[in-house]
């Protein structure tokens, strides 16, 4: 049995590989504090059950680890879920097995997502900019109207579960050419540490300070001095910044907001109300309860759109990185919250006076 992670995403320190146990933990690379991001490869496992025992504290989630053939689509192993410093896998002899802390999404994730979106009308992307590591960071536009809509995920890149949360907007605006497609431009940044998420990193914290927290006048990432440049003349009526919260537990199984004041913000007012009535709806898997809370940091994005750019709305939202469903979340689950999301986004801005 070999244990890799020479891929997209793949993180972890192998300590020792048993008969029937691996002893690991995650590597905490790209950042400065404790954090529980994770990712392996298992190649040539012996047929029977192995015990993945992690070394440094709890990293497997109350759903298993996420699990997957091909490094593409993950499920949910929650079965092999043992607590929260071990799991259990059976190998029926296959060659190879994906493992991770959460569903992973990778640029090659993106690039099967925009094969599927470019056929529809007004769709290109761009290049942004390049990363410090030197990788292009698309930008997703579309929509005929002037005024702006951002979707942006990745700030900090191990929180991909943000980025099928982007994925369910999109969808949701383009294959029902809402009324928003017609009155607004869409700016969708999918990857804002890109160089992060390729190399499987933490993000968070990551030293001297993270990517949402480069909001400052004189930033240091490639990514932010691309995005003041970008945003220069643009009259933003929504942003959002998508993330994941801490891994699980209490209020990090819910969905959340972080926001600026809301004072005199009235539209703010209406889409968190909105997006509390679609999204408890009985057929919504992924439900917001009402945790909104004051983001005192004004060099993160979210708070930067807020004040310095006066976005008419400007949110961050965590969602949960494996759920508080019987089962962990699908990607049909995320993609249905991105859309309720789009949905109290197009009441708010189009026609919640109706
Ligand atoms: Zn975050």
């Amino acid at each position: 049995m070999k244990i890799v992670t020479d891929y997209p995403g793949g993180n972890a320190i192998i300590h020792e590989i048993k008969d029937n146990e691996v002893l690991l933990e995650q590597d905490l690379k790209g950042t400065s504090k404790w954090w529980f991001y994770w990712n392996f490869k298992v190649i040539d496992a012996p047929v029977g059950k192995v015990r993945f025992t992690f070394l440094n504290d709890e990293v497997v989630s109350p759903f298993g680890p996420a699990t997957s053939t091909d490094g593409v689509n993950w499920t949910w192993h929650t079965d092999g879920f043992v607590d929260h410093t071990h799991f259990d896998f059976e190998f029926t002899g296959e060659k190879e097995r994906y493992f991770s802390f959460s569903l992973p999404y990778q640029v090659s994730h993106f690039e099967l997502f925009f094969d599927k979106i470019k056929v529809y009308p007004t769709v290109s992307r761009s290049v942004l900019a390049v990363s410090e590591g030197g990788r292009e960071i698309p930008i997703v536009n579309f929509g005929n109207g002037k005024k702006d809509i951002f979707f942006v995920a990745r700030h900090h890149c191990c929180e991909s579960v943000a980025s099928y949360v982007v994925e369910g907007a999109v969808y949701e605006v383009l294959t029902n050419q809402t009324e928003l497609f017609e009155n607004y431009r869409f700016h969708v940044i999918p990857f804002v540490d890109i160089d992060g998420v390729e190399l499987g990193e933490q993000g968070k914290d990551r030293p001297p300070h993270d990517h949402n927290r480069d909001y400052i006048e004189k930033p240091i990432y490639n990514y932010t001095k691309a995005i003041y440049e970008y945003i220069k003349d643009k009259e933003i009526d929504f942003y959002l910044d998508c993330h994941c919260p801490l891994k699980w537990g209490r209020r990090q199984d819910e969905p959340s907001f972080y926001c600026r004041p809301l004072d005199n913000k009235p539209e703010s007012q209406k889409f968190l109300e909105y997006i509390t009535e679609i999204s408890t709806l009985p057929d919504s898997a992924i439900k917001f309860k009402g945790d909104v809370r004051q983001s005192s940091s004004v060099q993160s994005s979210n708070g930067y759109f807020s004040d310095v750019k006066k976005a008419k709305i400007s949110f961050t939202v965590e969602t949960p990185y494996s759920g508080n469903l019987e089962q962990g979340y699908t990607v049909e689950n995320l993609h249905q919250w991105g859309a309720n999301l789009l949905k109290a986004i197009e009441k708010t801005l189009v026609n919640g006076e109706n």
